[in-house]
C-alpha cells in the first residue's frame, strides 16, 4: 500500500492558559502511539464554549513556545491566533487542509471533556470530514456519549493505527494518555493565592507567567518562586 506523504499529523487546539504538564504529556503520549511525523499546538483567539483567557494572545504563545521547545516533532501554529473573530475549529481545520491537501491524514487532539459536547460545536460533522477524532482521556472526565455521539463513535471508531493512516479524515480513535489531574483553572487559582504552581507546568513557562504579569499583576507575597534559573550562589563568582 502506497504511504500518504509525510505522514500523520496531530492538531491540538487549546486556551493554554497556562500550557502545563497535562497537555503536554499527552501530547506526548499521542504523538508517540501514533507515531505522528509532526503534533502542532494551536492556542486560540477567541474562546466560543467559555470564558475568555486571561493571558493575552501573545504571552500565551510564548508559554506554548518556551513550554514544546526542543521537542522533535512538536510546533507552535499561530494561524487562530492571527485570525479576527471566534476561533472555530472547522474554519482552522479547512485552512490546514488547504495547505496540506486532501490525503494527508489529520489527528485533531480533544480532552473526553471537550469530546462529550462535540455535538455542541460547530459544525462537527464538517470536522469530521476534514479531520480525525483522537479523544483523550482526562482524569475526573467520564466519557458519556449522548445518543448521537454513540452512533457516530460505533460508525466511525477506529481500531488501529492503520485505518487511521489509510484515510485523511473521519475516524474517532481513543487514547488512554498519563493521567495527570492538572488544569489552567487550578493553575490560575494557585496563583491568585499567591501559592507556588511548580512541577505542574514547566519552570520555563511559570518565568514567562511571572515576568510578564499574566496571572497577577505582581508575584503576591509568599509566592516563593523557585523556578527562576540559572540561580547563582552567593559565594560563587559573579
Ligand atoms: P481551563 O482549566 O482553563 O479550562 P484546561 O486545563 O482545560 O483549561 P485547555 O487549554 O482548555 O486546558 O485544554 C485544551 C485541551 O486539552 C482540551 O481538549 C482539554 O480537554 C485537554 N486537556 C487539558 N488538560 C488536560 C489533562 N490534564 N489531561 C488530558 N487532556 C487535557
Amino acid at each position: 500500500m502506497e504511504r500518504p506523504p509525510r505522514g500523520m499529523i496531530g492538531v491540538f487546539g487549546g486556551t493554554f492558559d497556562p500550557i502545563h504538564y497535562g497537555h503536554l504529556r499527552a501530547a506526548l503520549d499521542v504523538h508517540q502511539a501514533l507515531a505522528l511525523s509532526e503534533l502542532r499546538f494551536l492556542p486560540l483567539n477567541v474562546a466560543v464554549h467559555r470564558e475568555q483567557p486571561r493571558a493575552s494572545a501573545a504571552q500565551r504563545r510564548a508559554m506554548v513556545e518556551a513550554a514544546i521547545g526542543g521537542e522533535p516533532g512538536f510546533r507552535v501554529d499561530d494561524r487562530e491566533l492571527a485570525r479576527a473573530g471566534r476561533s472555530y475549529s472547522v474554519d482552522t481545520l479547512t485552512s490546514l487542509r488547504r495547505e496540506l491537501g486532501d490525503k494527508r491524514p489529520i489527528c485533531l487532539l480533544v480532552g473526553g471533556d471537550a469530546f462529550n459536547g462535540f455535538f455542541d460545536w460547530h459544525r462537527p460533522r464538517a470536522i469530521l470530514e476534514l479531520a480525525h477524532l483522537v479523544v483523550m482521556q482526562r482524569p475526573g472526565a467520564a466519557i458519556q456519549h449522548d445518543a448521537r455521539l454513540r452512533i457516530e463513535v460505533e460508525r466511525r471508531r477506529a481500531t488501529c493505527r492503520d485505518e487511521l493512516e489509510r484515510a485523511a479524515a473521519g475516524r474517532i480513535w481513543f487514547e488512554s494518555v498519563t493521567q495527570l489531574d492538572i488544569s489552567s483553572t487550578g493553575i490560575r487559582h494557585m496563583l491568585a493565592l499567591g501559592r507556588s504552581p511548580r512541577y505542574l507546568l514547566p519552570d520555563a513557562v511559570i518565568a514567562i507567567a511571572r515576568d510578564r504579569g499574566c496571572y497577577t499583576a505582581q508575584p503576591a507575597p509568599g509566592w516563593r518562586d523557585d523556578s527562576r534559573t540559572p540561580r547563582r550562589h552567593i559565594s560563587g563568582k559573579s
